[in-house]
């Protein structure tokens, strides 16, 4: 059977799988034994596993880290990366986020694009290829991955006991291709503070974000109920009409003052689509006592380095280069009570620039204000030239099935990709199309589903036939 044939006649299947496998709410959870990023992960890599054992494929599950799908013969093995693991869906949503409802030819959901979508239609790219009879002289491995959206331990652990593909691709990204992802770093401010640490605002807790790669939508403030709360409340609320940031605040039973500022999730690549939560509200703290408290100084440090900017301008990281662009940055997450405080931003860094350099500029700047710096996360930038096989390869097979032109771009979101030399991030969003991964109301649109799944089966063929 011709590819775009088998693809054609396996819609409702290729559905079904997608929503089945959307429906387990893979965020990451506690370890178990043989389970250590949490039961639902655990289900979703077991999903996929039988799934591709049902279509007659070898699978391996790593100790639950990760699992492949696999079938072909020949010296050299292709790699298509993908993720079973989700971001936490946060508030909003129009339809339940692990629903997997379908409205208007769309099927939503969190991970309907990012990344079980994509993974269902390799999947059945594979199949279309295997059922082909197009002869093969390559491996091909679907490389199913569980931690993706946190540190990476699951590639780091597959790695160790199974060799690395020759070359890949990976569909968490964007069409056409993506030869370029700009250097992550996960960085953490920790400040500890005196046991009597004065507190001239009447703080006791800050809590906001959920994960360093998202900007925050939410961010919770606690004043003590001996602070002047009026004083606070009207402030408040003044600040929140001067700027146009969204505050809400509510009295405990205790007295106490509960601030919560509302900004919009989106991924940290692209932080110039959210707003942020955390930012917000620290601009509000940076307004109040200005006593020299060993909080308000390190309030003060992060409002003055970091702030709402998304450049890193006050960190002395607004650099940029051709094939990247800018650098960027989210503050994603913080933590503080009258023990200590811990921020953590996500910087991408152009991928002509050093991680080195990124982090002696913060590591200077943090150490004269006493604060400690921990790389909590990095991965290195990827690059592979447009002229190498993959991407003129994967570009031709764009144009065949899409009719539009194909080009190579960067990005700075991090795929897994990035794992493995010589490769790059093909898909699955298309141009013009809205970036959906880790916002509220994401879904994938039943065609693009299925074009997906057409444009792997080629690709696929193209990279291990002949
Ligand atoms: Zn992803």
């Amino acid at each position: 059977m011709g590819l775009d044939l088998f693809i054609e006649s396996h819609r409702d299947d290729m559905i079904r799988s997608t929503r089945e496998l959307v429906a387990i709410p893979s965020v990451k959870g506690l370890p178990e034994p043989g389970k250590p990023f949490g039961k639902e992960l655990h289900k979703a890599l077991e999903y996929m596993l039988q799934l591709g054992s049902k279509m007659g494929f070898q699978t391996k599950n790593i100790d639950g880290y990760a699992g492949h799908i696999e079938f072909g013969q020949g010296d050299k093995m292709m790699g298509i990366l993908v993720h079973l693991d989700v971001v936490p869906p946060g508030e909003g949503w129009t339809y339940p986020p692990f629903g997997a409802e379908i409205h208007d030819n769309r099927l939503y959901g969190r991970g309907a694009v990012d990344d079980k979508g994509p993974a269902v239609a390799a999947l059945y790219a594979m199949k279309a290829v295997k059922d082909s009879g197009l002869p093969v002289n390559k491996r091909v491995r679907l490389i199913l991955g569980t931690d993706e959206e946190s540190g990476w331990e699951d590639l780091r652990y597959y790695f160790e006991r199974e060799p690395m593909p020759d070359f890949g691709v990976s569909p968490d990204g964007r069409y056409p291709v993506i030869n370029a992802e700009k250097g992550i770093l996960h960085i953490a401010f920790r400040k500890k503070f005196s046991k009597y640490a004065y507190n001239s605002i009447g703080l006791s807790k800050m809590s906001g974000g959920q994960r360093p790669n998202m900007v925050p939508d939410k961010c919770i403030c606690i004043f003590d109920s001996s602070a002047n709360n009026d004083n606070i409340v009207s402030g408040i609320k003044r600040f929140g009409n001067s700027t146009g940031y969204e505050f809400e605040i509510t009295s405990a039973e205790n007295g106490d003052l509960l601030v919560k500022s509302i900004g919009k999730p989106a991924h940290a690549s692209a932080p110039e689509t959210g707003h942020n939560a955390i930012g917000q509200m620290l601009a509000y703290l940076a307004g109040l006592g200005q006593e020299d408290g060993e909080i308000e100084q390190y309030l003060r440090f992060l409002q003055s380095r970091v702030g709402m900017e998304i450049h890193g301008e006050s960190l002395g990281l607004a650099v940029e280069d051709q094939l990247s662009g800018k650098l960027t940055l989210n503050l994603g997450m913080i933590n503080i009570d009258r023990e200590s405080g811990e921020a953590v931003i996500d910087i991408r860094y152009p991928v002509s620039y050093k991680k080195e350099d990124v982090l002696a500029k913060i590591e200077a700047d943090a150490a004269k204000s006493g604060i400690e710096v921990q790389v909590l996360n990095y991965q290195k930038p990827l690059y592979v030239p447009e002229d190498h096989f993959l991407v003129q390869a994967l570009m031709r097979v764009y144009t065949k099935l899409t009719g539009q032109p194909a080009y190579a771009m960067a990005i700075g979101g991090g795929t897994y990709a990035r794992a493995i030399k010589d490769a790059v991030a093909f898909g699955a969003v298309f141009p013009g199309k809205p970036e959906l991964a880790h916002q509220k109301d994401e879904y994938i649109e039943i065609e693009d589903l299925m074009l997906n799944a057409r444009i792997y089966a080629h690709a696929i063929a193209e990279l291990v036939s002949g």
